[in-house]
């Protein structure tokens, strides 16, 4: 059954970044990202589904030409802790040879996810730059030595949701992000 937003909230034990630290920090962020490539295009690939509400923000606030691209993979599928797989189509179906290429995505956990999509766009696709950016960056040891070059907020390593990120689905609509009422899991 669907749930009124005011039950969506209540399901959070509390409340990490509310909706002005998050859009505050996304638009500084724009402009930081702005001022590294401008005069030239920029290529955004975004990992699905979680990073949708970031990008959004995040690339309404830039003005510069953007080509933007969205990738689905998963790692989590449903759960709270990483499967340690990353399941993604085997090739790009886009041309970013040559292209500025941000990669983007919601939070960098174990680091798996970032570092299986950087490596394959460096080698399939031949890009004259390569970056990355996410939202959250857990403070825990990463499996893969990737660190972002753009990151909106240092957290500690707890299982969040809202502001696109989600629990077997629910809570993407929220938006702030905050910690599940340890009830609410199962
Ligand atoms: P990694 O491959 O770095 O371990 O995990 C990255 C992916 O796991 C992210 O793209 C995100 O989808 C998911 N993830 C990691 N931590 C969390 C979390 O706290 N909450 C949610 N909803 N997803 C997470
Ligand atoms: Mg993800």
């Amino acid at each position: 059954m669907s749930q009124p937003i005011s039950g969506v909230l209540s399901s959070l034990e509390r409340v990490l970044l509310d909706a002005s630290t998050i859009q505050t920090r996304v638009a500084d962020l724009a402009a930081e990202i702005e001022r590294d490539y401008a005069g030239q295009e920029l290529c955004v690939v975004t990992l699905m589904d979680g990073a949708l509400f970031f990008v959004a923000d995040l690339l309404r606030s830039m003005d510069l030409p953007i080509r933007l691209f969205t990738l689905t993979v998963s790692s989590y599928h449903g759960d709270t802790t990483s499967s340690g797989r990353v399941q993604m189509a085997q090739t790009f179906p886009f041309d970013l040879k040559a292209r500025h290429v941000l990669l983007i995505d919601d939070i960098l956990d174990t680091g798996l996810t970032l570092a299986t999509v950087h490596e394959r766009i460096r080698e399939q696709c031949h890009p004259e730059t390569l970056k990355t950016a996410v939202l959250l960056r857990k403070e825990r040891p990463r499996v893969s030595e990737i660190n972002a070059d753009y990151v909106g907020f240092d957290i500690a390593d707890e299982f969040v949701v809202g502001y696109g990120m989600d629990y077997k689905g629910h809570y993407r609509n929220l938006p702030c992000i905050g910690i599940l009422d340890p009830t609410t899991l199962g």
